[in-house]
């Protein structure tokens, strides 16, 4: 079974309190939280670079 990685919003101070979790594979929660932040937190088209280098130093390993 592939492991998963989690990103757990609740660990990040946003302007919504957001208490997402998003785990899967890391290329799955890379993407998958882009799309979050984009939708969710308002970040714009140009950090995307930035932002899934960021998701993917810091996913956790994720247990389940
Ligand atoms: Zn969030």
């Amino acid at each position: 079974m592939a492991k998963r990685v989690k990103v757990d919003c609740r660990k990040y101070p946003s302007e919504k309190g957001c208490t997402i979790t998003i785990s899967g594979s890391v290329d799955e929660v890379v993407e998958l939280g882009w799309l979050h932040a984009k939708v969710h937190h308002a970040h714009k088209d140009e950090e995307e670079k930035g932002l899934k280098d960021w998701i993917r130093s810091n996913a956790e390993a994720a247990n389940d």
